[in-house]
């Protein structure tokens, strides 16, 4: 079997999700996920050729996941088929601005970013140091969600707070889902015969976490997340933004600490917050279907934030070439994607409902009528990204 595929690493704090893709023919063999890592009920679950399996890990955490990773490419022949590992890395500070090789002055730098993700970054490099055990022999590389996002200029990603903190204490606005950016950013030019280096692209990449961002001539000029992936859009269960001061606020009013607070804008706040009903979509777009009216409104603000997110990235782009919907929202609601193109009508824009309503489930085209100005949807595929990128740092 010859050595041509590679296996990209997604890992959580309780999960790590896996693809191995050939980059010849840019398909997948096999995806999966271990979940519920370090529970009693860990399991492991994969898709191979339309055939489903599954393995109960018992109290599994990383290594013994990555090892049952393992055992499931062996038992499937593929293990002889992979030559190098690509792995998500959800922060790479100011230090990396595109994807590298793993050595050990990259591990030390990944390390050094950890406080400013320190939910992601250590479970990432867990995945790293387990596959560097497991794999001995294989190349690894790193991808970085933040890396795309390097391009922004100093007015795009200071914030207004003591210049000191940016410089001592890193803190500016680093931006996420730059993998997925830079794979919509290259997928939409060649689908509308664009020249990547003379375009302007507004992508809102709206999934349980949600962001947009302002693509120039193939880099990032603006997005909407920010130190952390809370800035901006309304999420899922995450509230995008709000007045800073509502730490202070509520805690004399109802005496919430800066964990409670946080946590409530992490985990409470957004889509499930406003609707009292859930975090996911399609529960909410049933709802106000039936005429449930907090349903609507919280679409509603979910769209109003979002129209003027983007009408403000238009102003940084000076023209729109399209307006790109993906993840999961993106790709799915032509609920929202209506609600939003309707939001920016000033901008040229004439919705076809019938390629709107049509297009969904992976299902990439334009939606916008003959002499709109281009709205589209374009399924993102961050996997693939990362195996190009190792491909490339590999080959
Ligand atoms: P993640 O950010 O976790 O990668 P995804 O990109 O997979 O998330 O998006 C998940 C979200 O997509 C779900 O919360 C759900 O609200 C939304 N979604 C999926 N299908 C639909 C649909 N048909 N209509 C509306 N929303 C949908």
């Amino acid at each position: 079997m010859s050595k041509d595929s590679i296996l990209v690493i997604n890992c959580g704090s309780s999960s790590l999700k896996f693809a191995v893709i050939n980059p010849a023919t840019e398909e997948e063999t096999i995806n999966g996920i271990a979940e519920r890592m370090g529970s009693s009920e860990a399991l492991i679950r994969w898709k191979i050729a339309g055939q489903k399996g599954s393995k109960d890990l018992g109290q599994a955490a990383h290594e013994e996941a990555i090892s049952a990773l393992m055992d499931v490419l062996k038992q499937e022949n593929l293990i002889e088929s992979i030559s190098a590992i690509g792995h998500r890395v959800v922060h790479g500070g100011e230090t990396f601005t595109e994807s590298c090789l793993v050595t050990d002055e990259v591990l030390a730098a990944i390390e050094d970013t950890i406080k400013l993700a320190p939910l992601h970054n250590p479970a990432n490099l867990t995945g790293i140091h387990a596959c560097q055990k497991i794999f001995p022999g294989l190349p690894n590389a790193v991808v970085f969600d933040t890396a795309f996002h390097q391009s922004m200029p100093a007015e795009a990603y200071l914030y207004p707070v003591p210049y000191s903190l940016y410089k001592e204490q890193g803190v500016r606005r680093y931006g996420f889902h730059g993998t997925s950016y830079r794979y919509i950013g290259q997928t939409t030019a060649d689908m509308l015969g664009m020249d990547i280096n003379d375009s302007c692209i507004l992508v809102a990449h709206l999934g349980n976490g949600a962001s947009a961002c302002a693509i120039k001539n193939g880099k990032s000029i603006d997005t909407t997340m920010g130190l952390t992936p809370l800035e901006g859009l309304v999420m899922g269960t995450r509230s995008g933004d709000v007045d800073p001061n509502l730490f202070s606020y509520l805690n004399k009013t109802l005496g919430y600490s800066l964990d409670e607070t946080t946590d409530m804008l992490n985990k409470k706040s957004g889509l499930l917050g406003l609707s009292e009903m859930d975090s996911d979509c399609r529960v909410i777009e049933d709802a106000a279907a039936e005429g449930n009216e907090r349903a609507q409104l919280t679409l509603d603000v979910f769209s109003h934030v979002l129209a003027e997110k983007l009408a403000g990235f238009a102003a940084a782009l000076g023209r729109i070439d399209a307006l790109v919907f993906t993840g999961g929202i993106g790709e799915n609601s032509a609920t929202l994607r209506k609600q939003v193109i309707e939001r920016l009508s000033i901008f040229g824009f004439k919705l076809n409902e019938q390629l709107n309503e049509e297009t969904f489930r992976g299902k990439s085209g334009v939606i916008t009528e003959e002499g709109s100005t281009v709205a589209m949807v374009v399924a993102t595929n961050e996997e693939l990204m990362i195996s190009r990128d190792t491909q490339a740092l590999t080959a």
